[in-house]
């Protein structure tokens, strides 16, 4: 409901930019962020060739610099999140190139260390902590999937054993029905279940792929959490579903080097992360024709994407003068949607 309060005139779809600091080792590097504002300004320069090309202006909701913590970061999106309880649909993502803090953002660095949560873990607990206040008054059941996309498969990756199984979409017509019902659905009642899940996920993901970073950063990761509330009072059933999804890099590959498996998972990356902006664009046109179908990444988040959906797109960025290219091709994507 407060969410309501602070949606700006672009309605339900807002743009974050976070940027990641520089990593030990890294510090003597020159930075292409030459100004983030206060009120979501960020200016851009390539400090390798002055005078040309030079300054470059991008406007976001929100910028999260080098400095923000992922505690500030989550503030800021809790009552997006807990709109989920009043029966929304939502759908946070983040977006930029391999490297540039995704997982950082999603997952956090490492799952033992509690201040360095990401957004997926704090989700979940608030989520707990706030349907457990409200028990007197409604009851929740919360169910979590996870999901891989590679290669515009979709693999359930909470099914241990039948990783390779590839799954239907259920494209349902019914209002905040189950996007992907094929794959298992797994009740939570704590966030100690929630860790083991996401574990099991993990590992599930690392199999069949030589290195676990090589392999995730080609591939999106959905972890879907369903609400179903029961008002005790009313009788009235009330459901919600959250899609927390950290995409495959976005980085451009040589097509001149690119070649077999290589080549093939960049055209689906490809594909899907247009895909997903044409989406995301024709929603913020409020055009009548919202083309959902053209890849498996855009049918599975369907029911969280449009309508009275809301959707947060996280743009991630890698403040270093090596990544220019990629950080200009990354604010275009960002441009173009917000
Ligand atoms: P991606 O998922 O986009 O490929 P990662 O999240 O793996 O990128 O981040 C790359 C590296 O940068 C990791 O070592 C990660 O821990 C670190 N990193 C990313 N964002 C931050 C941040 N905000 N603060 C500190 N370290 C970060
Ligand atoms: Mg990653």
């Amino acid at each position: 409901k407060l969410y309501n309060e602070v949606q700006d005139l672009k309605g339900n779809i807002r743009v974050y930019c976070r940027i990641r600091p520089f990593l030990s080792g890294q510090s003597a590097k020159q930075t292409t962020m030459q100004y983030i504002g206060e009120n979501g300004e960020l200016v851009v320069i390539n400090p390798s060739k002055p005078g040309k090309d030079t300054h470059r202006l991008f406007k976001f909701n929100k910028i999260f610099g080098p400095a923000a913590t992922q505690e500030e970061v989550f503030r800021d999106m809790q009552p997006l999140i807990r709109s989920v309880l009043d029966g929304y649909n939502v759908c946070i993502f983040a977006y930029g190139q391999t490297g540039s803090g995704k997982t950082y953002t999603m997952t956090g660095p490492n799952m033992t260390s509690v201040v360095d949560w990401g957004v997926n873990y704090r989700a979940l607990n608030d989520l707990f902590i706030i349907s457990q206040k409200r028990q007197s008054s409604i009851a929740y059941e919360i169910g979590v999937q996870m999901v891989e996309i590679y290669n515009e498969q979709v693999r359930d990756l909470l099914r241990n054993g039948s990783f390779q199984k590839r799954l239907g979409i259920w494209n349902s017509s019914q209002p905040n029905g189950l996007a992907v019902p094929d794959a298992s659905l797994h009740p939570v009642k704590s966030t100690t279940d929630v860790l083991e899940l996401m574990n099991v996920g993990l590992m599930n993901r690392a199999v069949g792929a030589t290195a676990l970073n090589e392999r995730s950063s080609r591939s999106h990761s959905i972890l879907t959490v369903h609400v179903r509330g029961l008002d005790l009072e009313t009788n009235a059933v009330l459901r919600g579903c959250l899609h927390l999804v950290d995409l495959a890099g976005s980085e451009r590959v040589d097509r001149s080097e690119a070649t077999g498996d290589r080549l093939r998972e960049a055209q689906h990356i490809n594909k899907s992360l247009s895909a997903l902006g044409d989406v995301i664009f024709a929603l913020a046109q409020k055009s009548s024709h919202v083309p959902y179908r053209n890849s498996k990444l855009t049918q599975v988040l369907q029911s969280s994407l449009g309508g009275h959906a809301k959707t947060l797109m996280f743009v991630q960025l890698n403040p270093d003068v090596e990544s220019y290219l990629e950080t200009i091709s990354t604010l275009k994507f960002a441009e173009r949607v917000s």
